[in-house]
């Protein structure tokens, strides 16, 4: 009974104007009923965002916008960082936060994730909070303490009821951009995992209605057996986020 959520993370790719012809193309091939069956959200460069926000607001396809990151202090002198109240007042829904290209290439910490959910819960911004681990670890076979200890760091001192409408994006860093997707099986297991350390913290209650999303070469050909799985509840796309066609196509698979 989770509703589904299927995000488009547009990583470093379009100008606004590209952006809004991507969000026009998105918001034409849009089904009048599907709004009401999966939640769809789109997360441009934050230059893109009100833009892109403009494009979504009075059509309807009710998606939501967010953004790729967010810094935890409310203002003040953090040269190129965004607050959360700058997205609350463009009207972002969503933030993706701990994603692993800004853990890899930016130095984004466990301790930096959590700093940020607590921000975005308090300013009643939905956390994506992203979490996966590397090829190494996963030949390691440790790959489900490791998922579940940047589960358990990223939500510390969360309480339940804060905690409830933040979504978490198991996404294994082997099949980001790769082509490689994990299979069915294999996103199920790391997600289950992941359930069950919400559980720990938040209750099993708390935890059943929380949604949990697969990322990693995700497109329109392998969505629909990956979202068929018990506890994978939608997909955070990368690269088929890119192409309006490719997008719908995997909305649909979720409906
Ligand atoms: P790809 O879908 O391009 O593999 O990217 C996944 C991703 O990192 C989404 O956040």
């Amino acid at each position: 009974n989770r509703k589904p959520l299927i995000a488009g993370n547009w990583k470093m790719n379009n100008t606004v104007s590209e952006a809004v012809v991507l969000a026009q193309e998105i918001s034409n091939g849009f089904e009048k009923d599907w709004a009401e069956l999966v939640d769809v959200c789109v997360c441009p460069p934050s230059v893109d965002l009100k833009a892109v926000r403009g494009v979504f607001l009075f059509d309807h396809t009710k998606v939501a916008v967010g953004a790729q990151n967010v810094y935890f202090e409310p203002k003040g002198a953090f040269t190129g960082e965004i607050s959360v109240d700058m997205l609350v007042e463009i009207g972002c829904e969503y933030c993706i936060i701990g994603h692993s290209e800004r853990r890899e290439l930016f130095g984004e910490t466990n301790e930096g994730v959590n700093l940020k959910a607590k921000a975005l819960i308090a300013g009643h911004v939905k956390p994506i909070v992203c979490v996966g681990e590397s090829l190494a670890v996963r030949d390691e076979g440790t790959y489900l303490d490791f998922v579940r200890a940047q589960v358990r760091a990223a939500f510390a001192g969360i309480g339940a009821a804060e905690a409830a409408d933040a979504v978490v994006a198991y996404e294994p860093i082997w099949a980001i951009g790769t082509g490689r997707t994990a299979t069915p099986e294999q996103a199920e297991e790391v997600c289950a995992a992941i359930r069950a350390t919400l559980a720990e913290l938040f209750g099993e209650e708390v935890a059943e209605g929380m949604r949990v999303l697969y990322g990693g070469s995700m497109n329109e050909g392998n969505a629909a057996l990956l979202l068929a799985m018990p506890d994978i509840d939608g997909g955070l796309i990368g690269g088929a986020s890119l192409k309006a066609v490719s997008f719908l196509d995997i909305v649909k698979a979720a409906l």
